[in-house]
């Protein structure tokens, strides 16, 4: 297996990231960001590049149960009809997830047994069947330790829908996402268009809605705002104004206050 980053499957030397954001000069405090919220919401879009500011490791944790997913798919564990809950369990443990920089996008890409499935984890069927996945317990269990080893030395974005309720309740800044399921819907469908995949607007805003449900109302780690999280509403917001917007609580939190 060729790490050039870090991996989260099997090893625990993480090393540097490579962005060279602003906050790297202020790099004294580390800490650990949780980003939750809603499927569509621009989770990952906001953590990245808070990680980029700041010098830190970021994790799509959906990411990580996407990767699951597109494995079970490939090995027939789930389909329409089904999920063949024991050929999973028995496969769990060979399933390594890695987060590999490629420098030629500035990003990092996921990687299934060393395979590069960055695109493929973004299709609509692994996306109408990560709900059913995510909802096995030992399947959460996996990913949750996976995450806690990768925030061992802080200094780490992560996203998903559990970071601030179960994998890092101690988080020392937690954001709840939301935005209005239209707007979720609309910007949605243009990532779509742009990657060439044509699909019904309403159709879209059904998966969304679908995924919400599951997420909301699973027995385990169901997606719930913490207690201590900020809600961030980025219905009316671009990318920039939530940037200057978590500046200040960065800001403040380094500061102590
Ligand atoms: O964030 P993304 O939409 O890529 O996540 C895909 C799915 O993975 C979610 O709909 C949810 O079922 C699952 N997930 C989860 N817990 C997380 C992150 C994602 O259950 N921390």
């Amino acid at each position: 297996m060729k790490i050039l980053h870090y991996e989260v499957s099997t090893k625990t030397n993480y090393l540097n990231p490579p962005y060279g954001g602003l906050g790297s000069k202020n790099m004294d405090k580390k800490l650990i960001i949780a980003i939750d919220g809603y499927s569509s919401c621009g989770k990952s879009t906001f953590a990245r590049l808070i990680a980029k500011e700041l010098n830190y490791i970021f994790i799509d944790s959906g990411a990580m149960y996407r990767t699951v997913t597109l494995f079970c798919m490939r090995r027939k564990y789930i389909n329409i009809t089904g999920l063949n809950t024991t050929g999973i369990l028995s496969e769990l443990k060979d399933i390594h997830i890695d987060f590999v920089f490629n420098p030629d996008r500035n990003e990092y890409e996921t990687f299934l047994n060393s395979e590069n499935v960055e695109e493929e984890i973004r299709s609509m069927e692994v996306t109408s069947f990560v709900s059913r996945i995510s909802q096995m317990p030992e399947v959460r269990a996996r990913m949750v330790e996976l995450q806690r080893q990768i925030g061992v030395s802080k200094g780490i974005v992560m996203d998903g829908r559990d970071i601030g309720t179960v994998v890092f309740p101690n988080a020392d800044i937690k954001i709840f996402m939301t935005a209005s399921i239209d707007i979720r819907a609309k910007r949605r469908h243009i990532e779509l268009k742009s990657r060439g995949v044509n699909i019904d607007f309403e159709e879209i805003k059904r998966t969304i809605i679908a995924r919400d449900i599951a997420d909301e109302n699973r027995d385990i780690s169901p997606l719930r705002r913490a207690d201590d999280a900020i809600i961030l509403d980025n219905s009316r917001m671009t990318v920039d104004e939530q940037m200057v917007w978590i500046k200040e609580i960065i800001d403040k939190k380094r500061n102590g206050s």
